[in-house]
């Protein structure tokens, strides 16, 4: 069967070599004698991926040995919860940017934990911006959270302004997406299933200095601590998962940060210059400094048109093109594997749609 173009959220479209070397794997795992799913967790071999995972982890951020990389489990949310676990009580809140759904359920996971303010929101406009950065971010705040890129959306920071407390971001839907100084961060993570490998694995990255100030009274499987000590084999780590976020890491190595970047840039404008001019489809964030490289969200001018270039994306093996159920209409997402000559085809498409229609 035809390989489909997936535009999909995530979990997205993923590099055709990735695919192909986790595939072999499955059937039998370099020398061992094993597929990679019969491949203990405590193994030589498994130990081997953390090490290098990590390493091109760290080179790709172009971050030393002052941060801690750990995998783990529980993708995003769970991230939502261990954050504020680890650094809130009672008494000390932690600050909150509010940018969308993603922003705003971290928020109110932190609330069963401490105090969590929200210090800038963008809701009202249905977070089709973002909101401006706080003037003032007191040092006495265990950290301040923000979300990178917000993929139900459609909107990015492309600039970070200061805070005088640590940064913590959610980096799940445009890590690795293009150039970034990940040394102002005290803390990152992101759920691998978009730029990253498949779901079930999510990476940790934090600051030694930031976790030295992590309780140590918690149980361990939900202690930044105990995570990072155990390096990533807490418990059973997800073997199979790990490896394919390294293949993926290689990949990107090899693509190059500014390559992707560049590329990412060049399918951003492509699709975004066709809603600027089109009669029939509108895009969701008109600023476009804020507009997100990685999730482009719009809509039709009636929901009959809706339904009608769904079943034409269809026609033409377009997929996961359909707007995440909170904003509406359309999303693409132009992850790192998606190729320009995709958005090519769907700019086409569009195009082909619009003639019919106007
Ligand atoms: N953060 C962001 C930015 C996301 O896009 C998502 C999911 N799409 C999440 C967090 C939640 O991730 P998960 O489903 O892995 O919990």
């Amino acid at each position: 069967m035809k390989r489909q173009i997936n535009f999909n959220a995530g979990p997205a479209e993923m590099p055709a070599e990735v695919l192909h070397e986790a595939s072999k794997a499955v059937k039998r795992f370099g020398s061992t004698g094993s597929s990679i799913l019969e491949l203990s967790h405590r193994s030589k071999e498994f130990l081997d991926i953390v090490e290098e995972s990590k390493t091109l982890v760290k080179q790709l951020c172009g971050i030393g040995s002052d941060y801690d990389v750990v995998w783990m489990q529980g993708g995003g949310r769970l991230q939502f919860c261990m954050l504020p676990m680890n650094f809130l009580d009672a008494k000390v809140g932690a600050g909150y940017l509010d940018t969308g759904h993603w922003a705003d359920e971290a928020q109110k996971y932190a609330t069963h934990y401490g105090k969590a303010e929200v210090l800038a929101s963008s809701k009202e406009g249905n977070y089709n911006h973002l909101p401006e950065w706080p003037k003032k971010i007191p040092a006495s705040l265990p950290y301040l959270h923000l979300t990178t890129n917000n993929t139900i959306y459609g909107t990015q920071w492309q600039t970070i302004g200061d805070s005088s407390a640590p940064l913590v971001a959610d980096m799940s839907s445009d890590i690795f997406s293009g150039k970034r100084d990940y040394s102002k961060y005290a803390m990152f993570y992101a759920a691998a299933q978009k730029n990253l490998g498949a779901a079930g694995t999510t990476l940790v990255v934090i600051r030694k200095d930031f976790l030295d100030k992590a309780k140590a009274d918690m149980p361990p499987m939900l202690s930044y601590k105990a995570q990072v000590k155990e390096n990533s084999i807490l418990n059973t780590a997800n073997v199979f998962g790990v490896y394919v976020s390294l293949l993926t890491l290689r990949w990107i190595k090899e693509k190059g940060i500014a390559a992707i970047e560049k590329e990412n840039k060049a399918k951003a404008k492509l699709l975004y210059d066709a809603l600027d001019s089109s009669k029939v489809f509108v895009p969701h964030v008109k600023d476009k400094t804020q507009r997100s490289r990685m999730n482009v969200c719009f809509t039709a001018t009636n929901a009959k048109q809706e339904k009608a270039f769904l079943e034409l994306c269809e026609a033409n093996d377009i997929t996961g093109i359909k707007g995440h159920r909170l904003a509406g209409g359309f999303r693409a997402s132009l992850y790192n594997a998606i190729e320009l000559s995709s958005v090519e085809r769907l700019v086409a498409v569009m195009a082909e749609f619009e003639a019919q229609a106007v």
